[in-house]
Formats: structure tokens, C-alpha cells, sequence
């Protein structure tokens, strides 16, 4: 679940995380894949487009529409689950075969993880931060209230400008405080 939402924030505001073949390899390590790790070009080509498909999960108007993105992943690229302890770790499920390529088991395994979460708590816990000009997606595991934005900053920051929106009588605009020259 974690690994899906970072995934999905490695791509917004105009800003790229996920450059080059060793962006990826690091972001893999960092959420716990174990060593050997390597990707390639064409690996990072198809984890961008799975990536652009998990955004529109969280951010689709309908939990419909929502359902069958994380369908169609599974379909295209998860495998029946099975257990396996391999190279001494601890038990674990796979959603994808051992030869799997990086872009089809990334898949499967954010689309489960999704799926898990939501089929527990309900689509609404998916969001996309409210606050304008934010595009992080988060997991609103809170119970009993409705986040809206990713941190307290954006939060406040909201709360600020529709202050200001509220309270603007005409001259309220700070002086250009251009440095001459
Ligand atoms: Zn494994
Ligand atoms: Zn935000």
C-alpha cells in the first residue's frame, strides 16, 4: 500500500523522481525489496505508464471506474497467488511469478495492495491532496474523519488563501517589492 502511494507521488507537480533506471532501483531498495535489484530502461518505461494508471485509481470520480483499473492490472499482470520463503526470507505472498519483469510485478503487487485496502476500508480512503496546485496522493487511514489534504501545510495553506479570497476589499495586494536593478 505504501509502496503504491510513494509510486504515484514520484511523478507530480512537474517534478520527476523516477529519471533514470537508478531512480527506480533506489526506490525499490528503499521499500524493501531485497538485493540483487536491477532495472532497465524499458523495466522504467513500464513502471511510468502502471504509474499514471494508479493515479487515476485515486483520483477516479467513480469507485467503478476506480475497480477497473485495478482489475484490469490484475488481469494483465498478476499471477495466482502462491507462498514462498525463497532465499530465506520470512513467508511471503507473490502475486507475480519469479521472472517476472519489474513492470509486471510492481503491478500486481500495488494493485493488490490497493485492492486489499480498499476492499477493507472502501474506495474513499484513496485521495488526492485538496489543495491547489498539489498533486500528492495519499491514504486517508484516519477512521472517523475525512482527511482532505496530504499534510498540515497544505492545510493551512488552503485555509490562508480562501482567507484571503474571503477578505479581499481592493488594495489588499502587498506593494511590488521588486529589488531595482
Ligand atoms: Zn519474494
Ligand atoms: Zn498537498
Amino acid at each position: 500500500m505504501r509502496i503504491a502511494v510513494d509510486l504515484v507521488n514520484t511523478h507530480r507537480d512537474g517534478a520527476e523522481l523516477l529519471a533514470g533506471p537508478d531512480d527506480l532501483r533506489r526506490f525499490l531498495l528503499d521499500h524493501a525489496e531485497p538485493e540483487p535489484v536491477s532495472v532497465t530502461g524499458a523495466e522504467l518505461a513500464k513502471v511510468r505508464v502502471l504509474r499514471q494508471r494508479l493515479r487515476a485509481v485515486f483520483e477516479a470520480e467513480r469507485d467503478v471506474d476506480a475497480a477497473a483499473i485495478l482489475n484490469a492490472l490484475f488481469a494483465e499482470h498478476a499471477t495466482r497467488p502462491y507462498l514462498s520463503d525463497h532465499d530465506g526470507a520470512p513467508w511471503h505472498l507473490h502475486v507475480s511469478t519469479m521472472d517476472a519483469d519489474w513492470g509486471r510485478s510492481l503491478a500486481a503487487l500495488t494493485a493488490m495492495g490497493l485492492a486489499v485496502l480498499v476492499a477493507g476500508r472502501g474506495f474513499g480512503v484513496l485521495r488526492r491532496c485538496a489543495a491547489a496546485g498539489c498533486e500528492l496522493v495519499f491514504v486517508a487511514t484516519t477512521p472517523g474523519r475525512v482527511r482532505r489534504f496530504c499534510s498540515p501545510a497544505c492545510a493551512t495553506r488552503t485555509r490562508v488563501s480562501s482567507y484571503r479570497d474571503r477578505h479581499r476589499g481592493g488594495g489588499g495586494r502587498t506593494a511590488g517589492a521588486q529589488p531595482a536593478g
